[in-house]
């Protein structure tokens, strides 16, 4: 038998066969991912009736039964914490554009001036300005770390800080809710 539902991301009605309550799909709508909800009228466990969208976006699912993120589905009840951990951007290469720029352009004004020069300065001007933009561009990656009976994993990764933290606080109100 067909049952209705409506996707928990776009509002789009859609049906599902019965053998298929609770398997992961994606919206045709929208193309983002869920969970083919349990209808009331179905036997099913406590737990999925109340299944609450805590937090939802184009990558990540988060209720208070279990966690999608991009392609992998998470059961909260095998979650044992979450955390934001940080992978700090890597400078070094610039610094050492940043530093040998000047060291260049202070060696052709030492040695000679005239032609020497304007190559030094251009030299440094290109060293120096690199080295910049690469301070600029360089930035650390934020991850939402999983841990569980079977490890710890990178669950989602993103620049944007404020990003991971609304993930890592939305898995850990789903947490706090489902026990
Ligand atoms: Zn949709």
């Amino acid at each position: 038998m067909d049952y209705k539902f409506e996707c928990i991301h776009c509002g789009q009605r859609m049906s599902a066969t019965d053998d298929l309550f609770g398997t992961k799909s994606v919206c045709p709508s929208c193309n983002r991912p869920f969970v083919i909800p349990f209808p009331n009228s179905t036997r099913q466990p406590a737990k999925r009736m109340s299944e609450e969208v805590i937090y939802t976006d184009q990558n990540v699912s988060v209720t208070t039964s279990r966690l999608i993120i991009s392609e992998t589905t998470y059961a909260l009840r095998n979650i044992t914490s979450v955390k934001t951990t940080v992978e700090p951007a890597k400078r070094g290469c610039a610094t050492i554009l940043v530093i040998v720029g000047p060291l260049i352009l202070f060696g052709s004004i030492v040695n000679e001036g005239g032609a020497n020069f304007i190559g030094g300065l251009m030299i440094f001007l290109i060293l120096v300005g690199a080295g910049i933009l690469w301070f600029i561009a360089s930035k650390n990656v934020y991850y939402v770390s999983i841990a569980s009976s079977s490890g710890e994993a990178k669950a989602l990764a993103s620049k944007d800080r404020s990003y991971i933290k609304k993930v890592v606080d939305a898995i850990n109100e789903a947490i706090v809710r489902y026990n």
